[in-house]
């Protein structure tokens, strides 16, 4: 991760993580361009590999060998990775607008978001049919068919509307797996029914003949009931009508027919064909705007029309690379002519597969081998990414800016800190110009009317509560970090009981050119004040600062009522521990920037780490606890000891009932932990019985440092059930009875750990 951005001149912005765009990606991080800052904005972390879906499918790989991760493949390239979607284009402002972000700016854009099910207009089947894209969703409701399948008795009558390639080959993958789990339970084939639906006379309608009659026989001998010249013209539950009046009574329908585009790109004014998809020259310019580029799926080359299919986007990924480059610095994109034909390689569910080229075809367990193969290598090259040695950075290439740009560049690096390194005011202003902090009666003087310090009033018969917290980006998402770190700050006040009334800032940015600065304080900004805004936190004002590193921080003032103010001291002996966030955060994003992390388990972390634990603390609240605080930095052991200390109460842990996130406990298995984790190892002495739980994997995940993490709280045994219940119920699943209290003990030490 480096957010450094000391030389960042030109932001090169990637949309979809397709097959083109994770070969740009390597060949970025093969061979970095000085002075462009690369992002990816993708929906999905993980990206199939088309070759390998239906495989994956049949059950012959697994999720991670028949997809490619973002997250390492983003840090090898240098690239930020934002898990988002993107929505718009404002084409002249050159802005991609997301679903769930500031909109990002871009200097040159380049799409590769594939296609999107095309239902074209068939009533009922946006509605009652599952489409194969986007693929995380088709995922999901297959692993929900297999489910159905297993557990109630059939006929169960599957459909797959589209007999193209993906469309013929999915259904045979689906037809070996759910074979093959129904034999495993003792039940014969018999109890599956299998529609394959085409609109034209034939099968695979774009192959030869030779092929299309193969896969004839195929599905013929594999018992497949094939519905060539039968159009789907209305889909309701259970049942398709096909066109000529014709019925197939379907229990789940599988909808894999021609690829269409989304709307938002002609929306967005950029120049599309008659379906919606990106018209580009040869060079892979949009035909109406050349600083955006487009590959794959969902790109028309306009002199070289060619089918849909994933081979295409992959052949596309170095003429495309090789083109951003050129455009970055000022050169002239080159033409690609794609071959005309290729080779296809269809596999048939069983580890057979049937290759065809020019008009002939062949079949055999051998052809899917060499498959198999040459998928596998595709996929690891993604997936097992070369260590790179680090080099000494490279000048910026002169075509990248003009002069004037290329000294101010110059300028930052002699940027001497002597104004106090304050961000000039009229970035900032830019900057914080859209913001708008939450209105709350008590600010009688704050960002709306700006004077040397802000002016805060406490309501009768409340006491204010103050903290701060302040830590540098551990990820190169300013968005997500500003949510992650103004989450963390707001912690402490909710663990005390109180609710939040107020906020300043405190912030740290990475010198660079004024445009990329304003855009970063902006993303960050944005991210913290809907945290802040959420949890009622009027942002009154704060300082930021050009350094070396981003950071953020807040102090954050509370009220509450003195009464009700919560400690880490109260603990009653007979109470029972609830841990209301999974552990793991230190030691996964320690992997994270070693690119052992899977993109899934960063995603999962980072979903947890900005919901609030402002609901956590009211529920806790209300069904009794006599203690809580926050976990962060000292980890769950740190804490704990405090609480015991400050209460004056031993404690007993159980380990098996530790919510921990997904990848955590493989993290530490390959030795890495936080480097805050020694200085929180040193409090082991406070464990009893350090001896018997030393070698457990869990053992170091209680000193590992979390970041944004869960209460933990002290809760009368005859309410805690309750408790958990209403936790689960206001969205913290994991929330666990992690423990129990007990009177103190003659023990030096307060802590036992039990499996
Ligand atoms: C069952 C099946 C089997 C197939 N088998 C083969 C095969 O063996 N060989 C072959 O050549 N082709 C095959 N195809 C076709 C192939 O899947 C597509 O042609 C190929 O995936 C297109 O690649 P792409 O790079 O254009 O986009 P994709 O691979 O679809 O990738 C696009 C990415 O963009 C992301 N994205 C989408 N929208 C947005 C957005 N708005 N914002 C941000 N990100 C977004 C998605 O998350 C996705 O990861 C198959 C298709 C199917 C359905």
């Amino acid at each position: 991760m480096n957010f450094s951005q000391d030389a960042i001149v030109k932001d090169l912005v990637l949309v979809g993580g397709g097959h083109s765009h994770v070969i740009a990606l390597r060949k970025f991080g093969m061979k970095r361009l000085p002075g462009v800052r690369l992002t990816v904005i993708a929906r999905d972390v993980h990206t199939p590999y088309s070759g390998m879906l239906p495989g994956y499918v049949a059950g012959h790989y697994e999720f991670d060998e028949a997809h490619i991760d973002l997250r390492p493949l983003c840090q090898f390239a240098g690239a930020r990775l934002y898990h988002d979607e993107a929505t718009f284009l404002d084409l002249n402002t050159k802005l991609v607008v997301c679903a769930g972000r500031p909109a990002v700016p871009y200097d040159v854009l380049s799409i590769n978001i594939g296609s999107t099910p095309s239902f074209s207009n068939v009533p009922g089947a946006k509605d009652f049919t599952t489409p194969v894209k986007p693929i995380n969703n088709f995922i999901e409701r297959w692993q929900r068919l297999v489910k159905r399948v297993l557990d109630s008795p059939g006929p169960h009558r599957i459909g797959v509307v589209g007999a193209g390639a993906g469309g013929t080959e999915l259904l045979l993958a689906i037809q070996y797996r759910l074979g093959k789990l129904l034999a495993e339970q003792g039940r014969g084939k018999d109890q599956l029914e299998f529609h394959l639906i085409s609109r034209s006379d034939a099968i695979l309608p774009y192959f030869a003949v030779n092929l299309q009659r193969r896969f004839g026989r195929l599905l013929a001998n594999r018992g497949v009931n094939v519905h060539t010249n039968s159009q789907a013209e209305n889909v309701v539950p259970g049942e398709i009508t096909t066109a000529g009046g014709g019925i197939i009574t379907l229990d789940e329908t599988l909808w894999v027919t021609a690829a269409g585009a989304p709307s938002w790109l002609r929306d967005s004014g950029l120049d599309v064909d008659e379906s919606g998809f990106i018209k580009v020259y040869d060079t892979l310019q949009s035909t109406s705007h050349t600083d955006v580029f487009a590959a794959g799926d969902i790109a028309a080359v306009i002199n070289h029309p060619r089918p849909k299919a994933g081979v295409f986007a992959v052949r596309q990924g170095p003429p495309l690379t090789k083109n951003l480059r050129r455009v970055l610095i000022g050169k002239k994109a080159q033409p690609f002519s794609p071959q005309r034909s290729f080779l296809v390689l269809i596999s048939t569910g069983d580890k057979n597969a049937i290759a065809a080229k020019w008009g002939w075809s062949v079949e055999g367990k051998w052809i899917w081998k060499w498959k198999n193969w040459i998928d596998q290598r595709f996929v690891h090259k993604f997936n097992k990414l070369p260590e790179m040695a680090l080099k000494k950075p490279r000048k910026l290439h002169p075509g990248l800016a003009d002069r004037t740009i290329l000294n101010d560049i110059s300028a930052i690096a002699m940027r001497c800190g002597g104004c106090g390194a304050k961000v000039g005011a009229n970035v900032l202003t830019q900057a914080l110009s859209d913001l708008e902090p939450v209105a709350n009666s008590d600010i009688l003087i704050g960002l709306h009317a700006p004077d040397d310090a802000a002016v805060v009033q406490i309501p009768d018969g409340k006491v204010m509560v103050h903290t701060v917290d302040y830590f540098k980006a551990f990820i190169d998402d300013a968005y997500v970090f500003g949510q992650v770190a103004a989450n963390h700050a707001l912690s402490d006040i909710f663990a005390m009981g109180a609710e939040a009334q107020s906020a300043l800032a405190i912030a740290t940015v990475p010198f660079g050119l004024e445009q990329k600065v304003e855009t970063t304080i902006r993303e960050m900004m944005t991210g913290a004040m809907n945290v802040l805004n959420e949890a009622g936190a009027t942002l009154i004002g704060g300082h930021t600062s050009e350094g070396l590193e981003l950071a953020l921080g807040f102090s954050v003032n509370g009220l509450a009522d003195r009464e009700a103010i919560l400690r880490k001291g109260g603990m009653i002996p007979g109470e029972v521990l609830i841990l209301t966030k999974p552990l793991g955060t230190g030691t996964l994003f320690a992997a994270d920037m070693q690119k052992k992390a899977k993109g899934r388990w960063i995603e999962d972390a980072l979903k947890s780490m900005i919901q609030s634990n402002r609901k956590a603390a009211q529920c806790l609240y209300s069904h009794g606890a006599s203690a809580c605080t926050d976990i962060t930095g000292f980890g769950l052991l740190g804490h704990a000891v405090e609480m015991t200390k400050a209460s004056g109460v031993d404690v007993e842990f159980y380990l098996d009932n530790l919510p921990i996130f997904d990848g955590a406990l493989e993290t530490v298995r390959l030795g890495i932990l936080s480097s805050l984790q020694p200085a929180n190892v040193r409090l082991r002495r406070a464990i009893r019985n350090q001896e018997e739980v030393i070698k457990d994997e869990r053992y170091p995940l209680l000193f590992d440092p979390q970041t944004s993490g869960g209460l933990l709280a002290s809760v009368p045994s005859n309410r805690v059930q309750n408790c958990l219940t209403a936790l689960h119920g206001v969205g913290y699943e994991y929330a666990a009875i992690v423990g129990r209290v007990s009177a103190e003990s003659d023990n030096l030490e307060p802590i036992t750990l039990t499996s």
